[in-house]
């Protein structure tokens, strides 16, 4: 939750791993065109199941960070440097220059994490190429060519020591891409999606694999996911336009997205229906900038009364639209506005210090609005066991929990200890930073639009057309 994936370009790195005898077969590989790639008659790999991290989150229809699987579905995305530790300002992160796009960008989600010795299913129809390295786009054609072909049904790919096997040829790569026409369609572990697919052999041994999809196509199978259906056209169509500018933001960084609420939940098709597609087509290429560049666009479910800066928050510097604490009394419905949690010393002793009874819970920083910005675990001697940045505790505290033994947020109005137990009571659900998407829903429903919902929770921003 706190850090988004920094993962680099590997390109470079993996061709170089490439021995001198593998190129020689790519060489000869990308001389032919039609080799396709077909199902031997007995797979190499002794594994046949492909690993799933389980179905990506459905949309929720109750809050818009309920949680289906992950512990913290109260704030949209986290901030991309970590906050545990020393928060590091670089300025070219906090805005970056769009440069001119004449067609949606492509962007990277990683949507599968096998392990080690364990597969990845696809299938690829309409015409597909495989290519050494990433594929910027699926017209992309840079890249050596290994293999082509008109259908790929019930493919598996492993990773291997000396790169990838796709069923029982290997292909001497550390990663390739499978690029599928516009007509063609794709299917990662029986999971549709648009775009291709890139296969990357991990640190782990494993085998990671994402989805190179356009930035509209990306923004449709999200949508629904971040946000309920009912929450309104015009909360919607704001969220549509946070939701690509975040993703474009981590994209023009070199960053992959994952499918979860470290970035955003995307879906792939299986997020998408006509209502979502509409949405996203009324906001197409609209981003959110300040002084004409993007910028990293937090949101969050509930704030509870008043919104948090990314700056007291996450100790970001980051631009204005992000530093603004405003008040909100659209999410007053939320069921999560206000709360109490009854929580045990046991429960922070399990999941925080290890070692040593945990006594007591201390705040020693607040924000001027309330938020909690650092939390302490003291033992009875007021011996600090545990210190560290507020949501950075929640994020650790939470996980693994179900939402009800969750804290849902760090805007604490009192911590009360007797004996063995502390009786939080708070407000909100979520970072509180950025657009709270209960509010949203609430501005929506008396009348308010789009820009103005955006106005409200990113200050002095500008929705951009950035292409057609
Ligand atoms: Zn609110």
């Amino acid at each position: 939750m706190n850090a988004f994936p920094r993962d680099g370009e590997p390109n470079a790195a993996a061709r170089a791993l490439v021995p001198a005898s593998a190129i020689v077969m790519i060489t000869i590989l990308a001389c032919s065109d039609a080799v396709a790639l077909r199902k031997p008659a007995t797979p190499a790999p002794s594994t046949s199941r492909p690993t799933s991290d389980g179905p990506v989150a459905t949309p929720s229809t109750s809050t818009p960070t309920a949680p289906t699987s992950s512990p913290d579905r109260s704030s949209g995305p986290a901030p991309s440097t970590p906050t545990a530790t020393a928060p590091v300002f670089k300025p070219p992160e906090e805005l970056l220059r769009i440069p001119a796009f004449d067609a949606p960008p492509y962007v990277r989600v990683r949507v599968r994490e096998s392990a080690a010795g364990r597969g990845v299913a696809f299938s690829a129809s309409g015409g597909y190429r495989i290519v050494d390295g990433i594929a910027e786009n699926p017209q992309d054609t840079r890249l050596p060519q290994l293999a082509a072909g008109q259908h790929l049904g019930a493919a598996t790919a492993y990773a291997e020591k000396g790169g990838i096997r796709v069923n029982g040829i290997l292909l001497p790569a550390r990663t390739i891409s499978v690029l599928v026409g516009e007509s063609g369609a794709l299917t990662i572990d029986g999971q549709r999606y648009h775009g291709s697919l890139v296969l990357q052999i991990a640190p782990s041994g494993g085998l990671d694999a994402v989805n190179l999809v356009q930035l509209e196509d990306y923004v449709a199978g999200v949508l629904f996911a971040e946000m309920p259906k009912n929450f309104g056209e015009e909360a919607l169509r704001a969220q549509a336009i946070v939701a690509r500018t975040y993703a474009l933001f981590h994209a023009m960084r070199g960053a992959i997205l994952k499918d979860d609420q470290s970035s955003q939940v995307y879906a792939g098709v299986a997020g998408e229906s006509p209502v979502a597609r509409r949405i996203v087509q009324a906001t197409r290429g609209e981003v959110l900038t300040f002084d004409d560049r993007l910028f990293q666009t937090f949101f969050h479910s509930t704030c509870g009364g008043r919104t948090s800066s990314a700056a007291e928050v996450f100790a970001l510097k980051t631009p204005p639209p992000m530093n603004a604490s405003v008040e909100c009394d659209g999410c007053r419905d939320a069921p999560l506005y206000r709360w109490t949690r009854k929580l045990t010393t046991a429960q922070f002793a399990t999941t925080l210090v290890p070692r040593g009874q945990v006594a007591d819970l201390a705040v020693p920083e607040k924000s001027a609005d309330g938020h909690a910005l650092r939390v302490q675990l003291l033992d009875s001697a007021s011996r600090v066991l545990f210190d560290d940045d507020a949501e950075g505790f929640r994020n650790r505290f939470n996980q693994s929990r179900p939402l009800r033994d969750q804290i849902p947020s760090m805007f604490l109005a009192n911590v009360v200890r007797k004996g063995a137990t502390f009786l939080l009571e708070g407000r909100g659900f979520g970072h509180g930073v950025g657009m709270c998407q209960y509010g949203a829903r609430g501005m929506a429903k008396r009348g308010s639009d789009s820009r103005a919902i955006l106005a409200r929770y990113y200050p002095a921003s500008r929705v951009k057309r950035i292409y057609g």
